[in-house]
């Protein structure tokens, strides 16, 4: 079942989530939102969809970044944006750590911020302690695209999106994003946003 994608505007995505029990963790409601969800994102083409986006205020996300979406995208800014395959998972009360003070800005986007993106700096690699869907402890190391994942996902559970960190001045709607800057280098888009101007 598609789930309806909370936008915007709507409290849920601005409360801080509550943790799961191990009970409800391996509850069939749950079993069933996740499997909810895994449709509801790949239906929507997203690498990421945390709960409060479908109106459960619970931290729980799935996550995948497959082949499949990357086709239209150049090896060479594949490579520059560290994006690799990420089979889907479940990640379940996450506590995450940036593991190194360095950051990367590109392009994101959120399906709750639907026709947008704007360049985010986001720490380069991170460190998720969490459960998986059957309550197990799982630690996740990670760099690139799916360190940037992880902080976006972890961020919805705690209210936060990613208008609250983006450089505002490179807001753009989808249609100047896919045409201008999909398959462009980020340097290309720092220097056009991002230069002082007087
Ligand atoms: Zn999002």
């Amino acid at each position: 079942m598609i789930l309806k994608i909370f936008q915007a505007g709507a409290p849920v995505l601005r409360q801080k989530a509550r943790p799961l029990t191990t009970e409800e963790i391996k509850s069939a409601a749950m079993r069933q939102l996740i499997e909810f969800m895994r449709e509801t994102m790949r239906d929507a083409r997203g690498v990421g969809l945390a709960a409060p986006q479908v109106g459960e205020p619970v931290q729980l996300a799935v996550i995948e970044d497959t082949p499949e979406r990357h086709q239209t995208l150049p090896r060479e800014i594949l490579a520059e944006r560290g994006r690799t395959t990420v089979p889907f998972h479940v990640i379940i009360n996450p506590v995450i750590k940036i593991e190194e003070s360095a950051s990367a800005t590109f392009f994101e986007g959120c399906l709750s911020v639907n026709g947008y993106a704007a360049l985010v700096p986001r720490a380069t690699a991170v460190r998720v302690e969490c459960l998986d869907e059957r309550g197990e402890t799982r630690v996740i190391k990670a760099r690139g695209w799916y360190a940037r994942i992880l902080q976006h996902e972890t961020d919805h559970l705690h209210g936060t999106l990613y208008v609250d960190k983006m450089h505002s001045r490179s807001f753009v709607n989808r249609d100047t994003y896919m045409n201008e800057w999909h398959t462009r280098p980020a340097e290309d888009a720092e220097r056009a946003f991002l230069t002082e101007i007087d």
